[in-house]
């Protein structure tokens, strides 16, 4: 006996880009390089779905930047909300959770790159802390090369 994997749909803050995820989601994952620092004020939270399971209900609205070798962030072009981290040779593709429309169900596990995290709050909430990425993680989000989620 099995759940059903549990469909999620979400989309930026304009309400100019949703997309939909099908598949089990990757529990949460904060991510704090310098990355996301920049992009998300502080940190960035992300769960992950299988490549095929990411539908993008009008990707023109998208905007992708090469943030760094084979990995991208897609945002919104109008709102600027970030949405998605894309490593190329993940077999995944990384999703912005609170662009998840809620209740999203999921859980966060663990933060990674604290020792890029900005010096201006603690974490306090008792969850595994990383200095680094999570390479070698059941379900890779990381990438060599900077950031990752
Ligand atoms: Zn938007
Ligand atoms: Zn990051």
């Amino acid at each position: 006996m099995s759940e059903p994997a549990r469909d999620h749909a979400g989309g930026c803050a304009c309400g100019a880009v949703r997309y939909r995820a099908s598949g089990d989601l990757r529990p949460v994952v904060a991510c704090h390089c310098s990355q996301c620092r920049k992009a998300f004020t502080n940190y960035g939270a992300f769960t992950a779905v299988a490549r095929g399971g990411l539908a993008i209900d009008n990707e023109a609205e998208v905007t992708w930047h090469e943030s760094s070798p084979g990995v991208r962030r897609g945002f919104c072009r109008r709102c600027g909300s970030a949405l998605f981290w894309d490593n190329s040779a993940a077999a995944q593709v990384s999703i912005a959770a609170g662009t998840l429309d809620q209740p999203s169900g999921l859980t966060q596990v663990r933060h990674i790159y604290v020792a890029d995290k900005a010096d201006f709050y603690e974490l306090g909430d008792g969850l595994e802390q990383l200095s680094q990425g999570q390479s070698g993680n059941p379900w890779p989000g990381s990438a060599r090369g900077g950031g990752g989620a």
